[in-house]
């Protein structure tokens, strides 16, 4: 099940959003280890000798394979609560973490098939026998299916645009194929100038109009390895993109009107589906709530006096840090701010809230208060793996 959570099937995803499912793929996995810990500590008290079982020179194979995988899974809940911690890169911990969940699993497997105690009666063995087909099957698709699929579904990247903010726009035009459509607020994970088969590819949110289907843009800002080289991107570069993936978007959570609340480079969604609004003569109300460092690392500043001009929208921009004559709102975005832009009748309009993990859960907490129902609050985390 753990697999099936993380294979990026749209279909499963769809209903929750995929940071929601990594999020109950990371709590989840918690209960998991507890159950597995439990598992020796009741046999020992039942009155098997385990303790005895861990002379691993002397114990026999099936004994082995059970602290081969307990280890193995310690080892892979440790690197992944840690991971920043212990300085593990995003990259070599993905494909380690990949890696021991298909040993911790296989390991398991053998311990349990070599027990036999509870896998001795037929039916059991075939169920456990279609559940790994199921995962080898998972693999497949992931890792070669759907790989394949995209090596036949290449993009171009046409232009590479600096923006405000340490960001770059990187326009992709579909290569012999018709690319695809989204909704406003989705990402996409994209692959550069390397095979679809890359282990990594970095999810971004599609920053063009879902109206304009002919290329897509992805808006950047440099963060780490893979951000702070997309400004060197060559016009002309392959890249391969998959998706669309995700369920933030109006388009999805209909309402009268619409709260986006962005912090940082979170204001990629938001402009997508201001630039869509536009191109839709859409006229439903949007308070937009812009907190960046500074103004002038606020992508996009520009575009939004043309978009409020086009469209029933308000926005407050939020500068972290602001010149002394700067009159409007300033620091990090809380209840006391939010109440003083949110009037009564905003409790029936869509709230999206993208930004630093902090913010989005400070702005969440703040709306809960503020009796807005949780069903209208809708949020993208940007750093959710
Ligand atoms: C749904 C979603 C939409 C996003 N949209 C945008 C956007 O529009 N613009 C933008 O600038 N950024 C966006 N991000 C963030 C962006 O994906 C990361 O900043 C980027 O992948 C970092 O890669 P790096 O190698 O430069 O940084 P690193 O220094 O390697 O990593 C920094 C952090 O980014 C995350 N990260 C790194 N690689 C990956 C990966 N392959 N998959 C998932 N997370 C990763 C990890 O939490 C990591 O700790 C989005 C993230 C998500 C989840």
């Amino acid at each position: 099940m753990q697999f099936a959570l993380v294979a990026r099937f749209q279909a499963v995803a769809a209903p929750f959003g995929e940071d929601a499912l990594i999020q109950f793929h990371r709590q989840i996995s918690y209960v998991a280890l507890v159950f597995i810990l439990t598992h020796p500590i009741l046999l020992q008290l039942a009155g098997t000798d385990i303790v005895g079982l861990l002379n691993l020179a002397q114990a026999p194979l099936r004994a082995r394979f059970a602290v081969a995988s307990t280890v193995l899974l310690l080892v892979l809940v440790a690197t992944s609560v840690w991971r920043r911690r212990l300085r593990i890169n995003y990259e070599v911990w993905q494909i380690t973490h990949g890696l021991l969940s298909v040993l911790v699993v296989a390991f398991a497997l053998a311990h349990m098939l070599l027990v036999g105690y509870y896998l001795d009666q037929f039916w059991k063995k075939w169920l456990w026998a279609v559940m790994t087909a199921a995962l080898v099957g998972l693999l497949l698709w992931v890792r070669v299916i759907k790989p394949l699929i995209r090596l036949r579904r290449p993009w171009q990247i046409t232009e590479v645009t600096a923006e405000r903010g340490r960001a770059y726009t990187l326009t992709l035009r579909p290569v012999g194929h018709s690319g695809f459509s989204f909704a406003p607020g989705q990402f996409g994970w994209l692959v550069v100038d390397r095979s679809p088969f890359a282990i990594t590819s970095h999810p971004f949110s599609f920053s063009s109009s879902a109206e304009y289907t002919d290329t897509v843009q992805m808006t950047i800002r440099e963060l780490g390895d893979f951000t702070s080289r997309v400004g060197q991107i060559r016009p002309g570069t392959r890249a391969y993109l998959d998706g669309p993936h995700g369920v933030f978007s109006p388009d999805r959570n209909e309402g009268p009107g619409f709260v986006l609340i962005a912090g940082g480079v979170g204001i990629t969604p938001m402009i997508s589906i201001l630039r869509t609004m536009a191109d839709r003569g859409d006229s439903r109300p949007v308070l937009l709530l812009y907190a960046s460092h500074s103004l002038a690392e606020a992508t996009f500043y520009d575009e939004l006096e043309d978009l409020e001009r086009m469209l029933v929208l308000t926005t407050v921009l939020i500068p972290e840090n602001a010149d002394p004559d700067w009159t409007g709102e300033r620091g990090f975005i809380d209840a006391p701010m939010l109440s003083r832009h949110l009037s009564a009748q905003y409790v029936r309009r869509q709230y999206f809230i993208c930004g630093p993990a902090p913010m989005v859960a400070a702005v969440e907490d703040a709306l809960a208060s503020a009796r807005v129902p949780a069903e209208r609050i809708h949020t993208e985390r940007f750093n959710f793996a």
